[in-house]
């Protein structure tokens, strides 16, 4: 099968397509580098050992991708491209609106014209809002909390729609809880621009010494040590969750919506030691001596929530598939890709 992946140089699309391409598939890539960039595209062809087709530009150029699927025969649609900073959305709405929804659309009604009706969307945990309990079932209620997220929903409300007006598409939404980590070969990984808004990211740049002190926004939630809890996955868990998906959903005309996560929680602090104990591991071959990673507690900042974990059985049942790697073996990739690469891509 080709598949065309929209996003395909970000975090999550690069992954995918190793794991797309390792399971036999035919990746074709789009992307017009806003989020990432051109030099991880010779990485990609050394680690898949082929020649990828790749087209620079936007999913918001309608003739591109006329072009595009005239060009090639694509089976299916895995779509990554889109902002994804909450924060800025806040301040961006018009920008992120434009991008992550029209864009979609443009993506939609140009595979309705070609007649190719199969395809799988990065949601996002953050379609739940601040959720009731955990762990979070998809068929809990939906709220968003900003622009960012709100245009998930919107995106996941068109696909309803959809899927009622034409029964013949496969429509998969697969909602993402937090991704992290790196492929383990060290050469691909997480690469923000900037300081980094997410919490693992800005941990491997304290360790490696760019930036003083994690900042640990809130210590006063109702948990266990009074820090924020999330469902991180390894991002090769999240890569492999597409292979399934494009594997028994494909095949099915519907719609079809899943959980990926591992479907147990940490803390902003648990999540803190694992990584000093990762970077301790790593560098104990050289000093012999341990040390953890600085953090202070800040306020809590807007709009975060206390706890967010998956209840992951449907993509085990439905799927056969479920998360395999652990934190530790999360914080150990991320910091092996920190440590081979500590300017990113550049
Ligand atoms: P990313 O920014 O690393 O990758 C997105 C890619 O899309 C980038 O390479 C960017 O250049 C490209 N892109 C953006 N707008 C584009 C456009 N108009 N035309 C062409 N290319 C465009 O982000 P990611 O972390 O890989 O996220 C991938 C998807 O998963 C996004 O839809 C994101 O909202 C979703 N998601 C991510 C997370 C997360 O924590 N990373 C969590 C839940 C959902
Ligand atoms: N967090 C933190 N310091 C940071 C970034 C994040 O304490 O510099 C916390 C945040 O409050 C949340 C968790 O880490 O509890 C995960 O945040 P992230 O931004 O990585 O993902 P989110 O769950 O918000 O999408």
């Amino acid at each position: 099968m080709n598949i065309l992946i929209t996003g395909a140089t970000g975090y999550i699309g690069s992954h995918t397509l190793i794991a797309l391409c390792e399971a036999g598939f035919t990746p074709i890539l789009l992307d017009n580098f806003c989020n990432s960039k051109r030099v991880i595209l010779p990485r990609l062809e050394a680690q898949t050992k082929q020649s990828l087709k790749f087209y620079e530009g936007d999913i918001l150029d309608v003739q591109l991708l006329k072009r595009i699927f005239t060009e090639q025969k694509i089976d299916a649609v895995i779509h990554f491209a889109a902002l994804k900073a909450v924060g800025e959305s806040t301040q961006k709405p018009l920008e992120y609106y434009q991008n992550n929804v029209a864009g979609c659309l443009n993506l939609l009604t140009i595979m309705k014209t070609h007649h190719v009706k199969r395809f799988i969307f990065s949601s996002s945990a953050t379609v739940y809002g601040d959720p009731a309990s955990v762990p979070i079932q998809e068929h809990f209620p939906r709220a968003s909390t900003s622009p960012y997220g709100r245009g998930k929903l919107i995106i996941e409300e068109i696909l309803e729609d959809l899927i009622k007006a034409e029964s013949d598409w496969s429509i998969t939404l697969l909602r993402y809880f937090n991704p992290i980590g790196a492929h383990e070969s060290g050469q691909f990984g997480e690469d923000p621009q900037g300081i980094p808004n997410n919490l693992t990211p800005y941990i491997t740049q304290v360790a490696i010494g760019n930036l003083e002190k994690v900042q640990v926004f809130g210590n006063d939630y109702p948990t266990p040590d009074g820090t924020g809890i999330r469902d991180y996955i390894h991002v090769m868990d999240l890569a492999e969750g597409h292979i399934a998906a494009l594997k028994i959903c494909a095949s099915k005309a519907g719609l079809h919506i899943y959980n990926l996560g591992t479907g147990r929680g940490y803390s902003v602090l648990e999540v803190i030691t694992a990584f000093s104990n990762a970077v301790n591991q790593a560098d104990s071959t050289k000093s012999g001596s341990t040390k953890a990673i600085p953090y202070e507690i800040k306020p809590r900042r807007a709009g975060d929530i206390a706890e967010c974990w998956a209840d992951p059985t449907r993509a085990q049942k439905d799927l056969n598939w479920s998360a395999q790697r652990n934190l530790n073996q999360m914080a150990q990739d991320a910091w092996r890709w920190q440590t081979q690469n500590p300017k990113g891509y550049e």
